[in-house]
C-alpha cells in the first residue's frame, strides 16, 4: 500500500539518518534544521515556537531543551507551551516542506511503502541501487513459510532451518549495528571485587534495549592509537537507566581506569550464535536420531492425524494438591489429571489463573512416578526461576542450571543454582577433590584467570561434581535453550514440562523435547503475546507461531484454567468475553479488590476503573520508529502523584504503554515530577511495555495508549 508517512519521513526513519537541510527556495532558506539551544539535528525531536511579537520562529528540541525550559532567559518572547513538532502525522509541517499539488503528483510514479523499505535495505549494501533493481532475481527472496502438517521430518527440518538462519543473520546485524561511541564511563569496584563500568546507553535510539545478562564489549583507544577492550555482562540497569557493566577478569587487570579516563569509550554488543545453533541442532537431532522423541510425539509434531490418541495409565494421586503449594481448584485439578494421563498435554492459563502452581503440581506428581528426572523449561530466565522456587517448596530436589555466562547475574533462586550448590558442597569441607576444587575456585576469584594447567584441572573437577549433583536431582530447571548445555548432553528426560510455551518459537520448544521425551506438558496462553521474532521476513513466514499454537490449529484441544484470582471482577469481564468465550470465573470477590483509603473519583464506586479522554496529539519519538504523547505523559505523572499522596507505595503502581517512545518519555517525566513530594518516591514506579508486564501483577495499573491523530491510526 501507499506509505503511511511522507516519503521524506519514511526515508529518514528507514535510513536512520535524521539530519535535514532545507532547499534554498524553502521559507527558511537553505539551512540545516537544528536546535537553537543545543544544536541537536535529529528532526524527529525538533519543534518550533512562534515568537509572541514578530513573525519569526525558533527551533528547539523536545529533550532536553524544551523540558528544561531552555529559553526562559530569552526575555519572555517565547511561550514554550506553543511548541509544536516539525513532523506531524509523519510528514513535515506544510509551511516547512510544501506538499506537492495534485497536478505535480499526477505524473509521478507511485511508490509503495514496501518498495521504500526494500530500496533502503538495498542501499545499505549498494548506494547506487535504483527501483528497477528490486525486480532483479535473487534480491530478497521470500523464505518458504511454515505449514500445519509435514509429510516427513526432512520437510520439517528443511522448513525451519532457513527461518532460524534468517533470524540469526538479522539478529546479528541489528546487534552489531548498535555500536555506540563517545560514551562517558564511571569506574567502580563492586562488592564481589569485580571491576564495573557505569554508563548511559543512549535510549530511544536503540532498536534493541539492553537487558540484564547481555554481553557487552567496551573499548577505548589511547592517544598512541593502541586499543584496549574487555567484555562483560550487564549486571543491573538502574531506574535512571544507567547500565552497570561487570567486567570479566581480575580486579587488578590493567585498563583505562588507571589513568582516570572517563570519556570517549565505545560500547558494542557481543553477538552470540549459541541459541540459534542449538535450535538448528535440535532440528537435526529430531531428523536423525530415532530415540530423540517417542513415536507418538514424533507424529504429533509432524501433524499426522492418522495417529490414535493415547492415554498413559498412570496411578493417579489421591490428593492432587502438592505439599508446600496452594490447594488446587477444580479447574486446576482437572488440568493436573489430564497432564498426568496424556503423552502430550496443552494447558492454557489466562492471566491470574494459577499457571505456575498448576505446573509445579504436575511436575511434583511426575517426579513421584519414578520415571527418572523431570526437565522443566521456559523461554525466559524469570519464568524458570519462579517455577524452580515453587518446586523447591514441594520438597523436591531442584537444580536450577544457568548458562555459564549468567552465573554472575543475580537471581532470585541462588540457593538452587548449580554453580552456587557447587560452592556450598565444596565449602562444606569435603576432603580430597572437593578441597582442591574449592582452592581453584577461590584462586580464580582472586586473580581472574587461571593458567592453563589449573584451568584444565578446575574444569575437570567441577565437571565431575556438577554431574554428581545433576544426577542426584529430582528436577532440573533451565531455559529451553539452556537444555542443550553441554553439562546435560549425557542426560535423557522422558518427561518434560515447558512453561510460557506460547512465548517460545517452535524450535525453541524443540530443544528440551528432543532429549528423549515421551511425555510433554506445554503450558501457556496463545491469547496473550507470542514469541518475539525480530526479522520481519521470518516472522511473516511463520517463525512467530509457537508450537503450542500450531498444535491447537491441528485440533489438539488445550485444557483451560478458568478461575482467575488477579483482577477485580469488573476488570476480568472484558478479557473473559473478548478472548476466552466468557469462560473466566472470578476467584476473588468485589470487596476483596476494593482498596480502602484511596479517595479516587471512580465514575462508579463499585467498579475501580476509569477511562480518561486525553486530547493531546501524538508525536514521533527520537528514533522515528515509535510514538509518544506528552499530554498523556503529564496526565500519567499527575495520577501517579495523586496515588502516592494517598499513601500508595510506588511498588503497587505500574504504568504500561505499548510504545517504547512513550515508555522512556514517561520515565523521564517521572524523574522531574511537578509535585512537592520527594522525587525519591517515584524511583520505584515501574514503567514498562506490554511484553515486559505480561504475566506479572500490580495493584494499580495506568495505561497510556499514546496514539491520537486525525486518521484514527493505531499500530506500529
Ligand atoms: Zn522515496
Ligand atoms: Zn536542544
Amino acid at each position: 500500500g501507499p506509505p503511511a508517512a511522507s516519503h521524506i519521513v519514511h526515508h529518514i526513519i528507514r535510513s536512520k539518518y535524521k539530519e535535514v537541510s532545507l532547499h534554498s527556495q524553502s521559507p527558511l532558506g537553505e539551512t540545516t534544521l537544528e536546535c537553537y539551544n543545543c544544536g541537536c539535528r535529529n528532526v524527529c525531536i525538533l519543534g518550533f515556537i512562534p515568537a509572541k511579537t514578530e513573525s519569526v520562529v525558533v527551533l528547539l528540541c523536545r529533550e532536553p531543551c524544551l523540558s528544561n525550559n531552555a529559553l526562559k532567559d530569552q526575555g519572555g518572547n517565547w511561550d514554550t507551551s506553543q511548541w509544536q513538532p516539525l513532523i506531524e502525522d509523519k510528514a513535515f509541517l506544510p509551511w516547512l516542506v510544501k506538499v506537492p499539488e495534485e497536478k505535480e503528483t499526477r505524473r509521478c510514479r507511485p511508490v509503495s511503502a514496501e518498495q521504500i523499505n526494500r530500496i533502503e535495505e538495498l542501499w545499505k549494501t549498494n548506494p547506487n541501487a535504483k527501483l528497477e533493481d528490486l525486480d532483479k532475481p535473487g534480491v530478497d527472496n521470500e523464505p518458504q513459510p511454515v505449514s500445519l502438517k509435514y509429510k516427513d521430518v526432512y520437510e520439517y527440518h528443511g522448513t525451519f532451518t532457513p527461518l532460524i538462519q534468517l533470524e540469526a543473520d538479522y539478529d546479528r546485524q541489528i546487534k552489531e549495528s548498535q555500536t555506540q561511541t563517545n560514551i562517558s564511563v564511571r569506574w567502580d569496584v563492586a562488592l564481589n571485587r569485580r571491576r564495573t563500568a557505569i554508563f548511559m546507553f543512549p535510549k530511544d535510539e536503540a532498536d534493541v534495549r539492553l537487558v540484564v545478562g547481555d554481553e557487552i564489549r567496551i573499548k577505548y583507544t589511547y592517544d598512541g592509537g593502541q586499543e584496549w577492550k574487555q567484555e562483560g555482562h550487564v549486571k543491573t540497569i538502574t531506574p535512571q537507566e544507567e547500565v552497570v557493566l561487570e567486567l570479566r577478569g581480575a580486579v587488578n587487570q590493567s585498563g583505562p581506569w588507571e589513568r582516570n579516563i572517563t570519556q570517549h569509550y565505545g560500547v558494542e554488543f557481543v553477538w552470540k550464535s549459541v541459541a540459534f545453533d542449538r535450535m538448528k541442532a535440535a532440528l537435526t537431532r529430531l531428523a536423525t536420531d530415532e530415540t530423540s522423541v517417542g513415536g507418538y510425539l514424533f507424529h504429533k509434531l509432524l501433524g499426522n492425524d492418522d495417529i490414535e490418541e493415547q492415554t498413559i495409565r498412570a496411578t493417579l494421586p489421591r490428593n492432587f494438591s502438592a505439599p508446600g503449594l496452594a490447594e488446587l481448584n477444580h479447574s486446576q485439578i482437572y488440568a493436573v489429571r489430564k497432564a498426568l494421563q496424556s503423552p502430550l498435554c496443552l494447558i492454557q492459563g489466562p492471566p491470574g489463573t494459577g499457571k505456575t502452581v498448576t505446573s509445579a503440581t504436575i511436575v511434583y506428581h511426575l517426579c513421584k512416578q519414578g520415571q527418572g528426572q523431570v526437565l522443566v523449561c521456559a523461554p525466559s530466565n524469570v519464568a524458570v526461576d519462579q517455577l524452580a522456587e515453587r518446586l523447591h517448596h514441594t520438597g523436591l530436589k531442584v537444580i536450577r542450571m544457568y548458562a555459564r555466562s549468567r552465573e554472575d547475574v543475580q537471581s532470585s533462586v541462588e540457593h538452587l543454582a548449580l554453580h552456587k550448590q557447587i560452592r556450598c558442597v565444596t565449602e562444606a569441607g569435603g576432603g580430597g577433590h572437593q578441597k582442591e576444587l574449592l582452592n581453584l575456585l577461590e584462586l580464580k576469584d582472586e586473580v581472574g584467570e587461571l593458567d592453563n594447567e589449573d584451568e584444565r584441572k578446575l574444569k575437570k573437577l567441577r565437571g565431575q561434581l556438577e554431574n554428581e549433583l545433576l544426577t542426584a536431582a529430582d528436577v532440573i530447571c533451565c531455559t529451553c535453550i539452556g537444555a542443550a548445555d553441554a553439562r546435560l548432553s549425557k542426560f535423557r528426560f522422558r518427561q518434560v514440562l515447558i512453561d510460557e510455551a506460547t512465548q517460545a518459537m517452535e524450535t525453541e520448544c524443540l530443544v528440551p523435547i528432543v532429549m528423549g521425551a515421551k511425555q510433554v506438558v506445554l503450558v501457556g496462553d496463545h491469547c496473550q503475546l507470542g514469541p518475539v521474532v525480530l526479522c520481519k521476513k521470518s516472522a511473516k513466514a511463520g517463525l512467530s507461531q509457537s508450537l503450542f499454537e500450531r498444535l491447537i490449529y491441528l485440533g489438539n484441544r488445550p485444557i483451560r484454567l478458568e478461575i482467575q484470582y488477579r483482577m477485580h471482577p469488573c476488570l476480568s469481564e472484558f478479557p473473559s468475553q473478548s478472548f476466552y468465550d466468557g469462560s473466566l470465573q472470578n476467584g476473588v470477590t468485589l470487596s476483596e479488590r476494593i482498596y480502602e483509603g484511596l479517595d479516587f473519583p471512580w465514575p462508579n464506586k463499585e467498579m475501580p476503573m476509569f477511562f480518561y479522554n486525553s486530547t493531546g496529539h501524538e508525536e514521533i519519538s527520537a528514533s522515528g520508529t515509535s510514538f509518544l504523547n506528552r499530554t498523556e505523559a503529564t496526565h500519567i505523572e499527575k495520577l501517579v502523584t495523586y496515588f502516592l499522596k494517598c499513601g500508595l507505595k510506588a511498588s503497587q503502581i505500574g504504568v504500561i504503554t505499548p510504545y517504547e517512545g512513550q515508555r522512556s518519555y514517561i520515565a523521564a517525566v517521572l524523574q522531574r515530577p511537578s509535585s512537592s513530594i520527594s522525587k525519591e518516591l517515584y524511583k520505584d514506579i515501574e514503567v514498562a511495555s506490554v511484553d515486559a508486564f505480561q504475566g506479572r501483577e500490580k495493584d494499580f495499573i495506568l495505561i497510556s495508549c499514546v496514539r491520537s491523530n486525525l486518521e484514527k491510526g493505531i499500530g506500529f
